[in-house]
């Protein structure tokens, strides 16, 4: 999933890109716009597509540019979700770094578009296909400077993996997870840059900021039980399954969780301080303070997004109770959805919702198997190569570290212990997000500034300066 988040700003930023030289880009480009065009090509729904196709075209074109067999393996738990994992060789002063992408894509349907979703399609200065830009363009920007950067003998000083998997959008063979669990090995990083997150935002065609994803927030569902031995509904009691859960949600709805902020939230709102004016940039800097101010909080809680940022959220999201018009409902029972805010745990929230609901007679219980989701620690050296290197293609336009709300591969890399961050590195209209939707597309443009951006950053993170 790609969610991106639409920041409420109202600066304008202006910034002219720089140039590589330009035979090479050219050639960079061009590369990048065939893979681009083969991956988009190349159905991998999970209805009816194949990531095992795609992930083989990119071990192909990798074999192809010089890398040994032994450094590009395809493999997956079954012939339809592979995974492709190449690495370059660095001197080894450092730890390696892992670059992902997802292979897969949402559903698309060619009744629902104005034109195929499975066909590279060039108009008027945009891509549009299913995957432009969730997310196939991070596949091909970083499948591209591998090869470039194999094809100049590029030396690091620390191995760069790049990994390329299944089922980032939903199915049962998560590539991620499944690498983690059958052959870490292959991936284990000091850290991993994830292109599924941390929006490059573009306004009114300019860019307006960069943001760098640290942490998401924990996905759970719990569902909510009360029995009750019903009867003749011409004979009611108080004692009925509805009344008990109703009454738990409308508690529930009253209820909100304490406020919560890591170094990324609190980086995240003195610097849109700086980008805002008026009452909202003093609130923004007011929730940045230590310990935040109450009255901002407050104001800012007022927004669902700010809110969403500030704390752990449980909604009402189902709801399901009796049997017949005419009898008493002898069971009732609804789904809680809860975004939890990074480093709580599923249990803990567990306990929690069961104290607000406040009635013993409402059971509830975890629908997954617990997970975490631990925020990344803003790391000096990976945000400081970012400001750099978008300093240098957009001077002026600020980085700001996010903690996306919802979630993405990253989540489960942070679970087993590798920090992850989203970077994008493609610009997109904050009005004009398509992605899991009809016509998705992105700028022409913004793709090819994205192969820049990560050839200058992967050689940023990769070598002393
Ligand atoms: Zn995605």
């Amino acid at each position: 999933m790609k969610l991106r988040s639409s920041l409420m700003i109202f600066v304008l930023a202006s910034a002219i890109a720089t140039v590589l030289p330009a035979q090479q880009a050219q050639d960079e480009h061009k590369l990048a716009q065939d893979i681009y065009k083969q991956l988009i090509e190349t159905n991998t729904t999970e209805s009816v597509g194949n990531m095992t196709t795609a992930a083989n075209d990119i071990a192909a074109r990798l074999s192809a540019a010089g890398f040994p067999a032994s450094d590009v393996v395809v493999l997956g738990p079954d012939a339809r979700h592979g995974n492709i994992v190449a690495r370059i060789h660095g001197s080894g002063v450092r730890k390696p770094i892992l670059f992902i992408a997802h292979l897969d894509v949402v559903e698309a349907n060619r009744s629902d578009w104005s034109l195929d979703p499975f066909q590279l399609t060039e108009k008027d200065g945009f891509f549009y296909g299913r995957g432009t830009s969730d997310v196939k363009d991070g596949d091909a920007i970083l499948a591209a400077n591998f090869i470039r950067l194999k094809q100049e003998n590029y030396q690091p000083d620390r191995d760069l993996i790049l990994a390329l998997t299944s089922d980032e959008e939903g199915g049962d063979f998560n590539g991620i997870s499944w690498l983690l669990a059958n052959h870490r090995n292959l991936i284990d990083a000091e850290y991993c840059i994830n292109t599924d997150g941390g929006d490059f935002q573009l306004k009114d065609g300019k860019p307006l900021l960069t943001s760098i994803q640290t942490g998401e927030k924990l996905y759970a569902d719990f569902e909510l039980h009360v029995f009750n031995k019903g009867g003749h509904s011409s004979l009611p009691s108080p004692d009925n399954a509805i009344y008990h859960l109703s009454g738990g949600l409308v508690r529930l709805s009253h209820y909100q969780f304490p406020v919560q902020l890591n170094e990324t939230t609190r980086a995240f709102f003195e610097r849109m301080s700086k980008m805002n004016g008026g009452a909202l940039a003093a609130d923004l800097a007011g929730a940045a303070k230590i310990p935040p101010d109450r009255a901002s909080i407050e104001r800012l809680s007022a927004s669902p997004y700010y809110n969403a940022l500030l704390r752990t959220t449980c909604v009402a999201t189902r709801l399901n109770a009796g049997h017949a018009n005419n009898a008493l409902p002898q069971d009732a029972s609804a789904i809680v959805n809860c975004r939890i805010f990074p480093g709580g745990t599923q249990e803990a929230t567990q306990k929690t919702l069961v104290k607000v609901l406040g009635d013993p007679q409402i059971k509830v219980s975890a629908v997954a198997p617990p997970h975490t989701s631990p925020a990344s620690p803003l790391r000096k050296d990976v945000l400081e190569a970012d400001e750099r290197v978008v300093g240098k293609m957009w001077p002026g336009t600020p980085v700001i570290p996010t903690m996306e709300t919802g979630a993405t591969d990253g989540y489960r890399l942070r679970d087993a212990g590798i920090p992850t961050y989203g970077i994008s590195g493609v610009f997109i209209d904050m009005n004009d997000v398509r992605a899991h939707g009809r016509d998705e597309r992105i700028l022409e443009s913004s793709f090819y500034e994205g192969v820049d951006f990560f050839y200058r950053y992967i050689k940023a993170l990769s070598s002393a300066n």
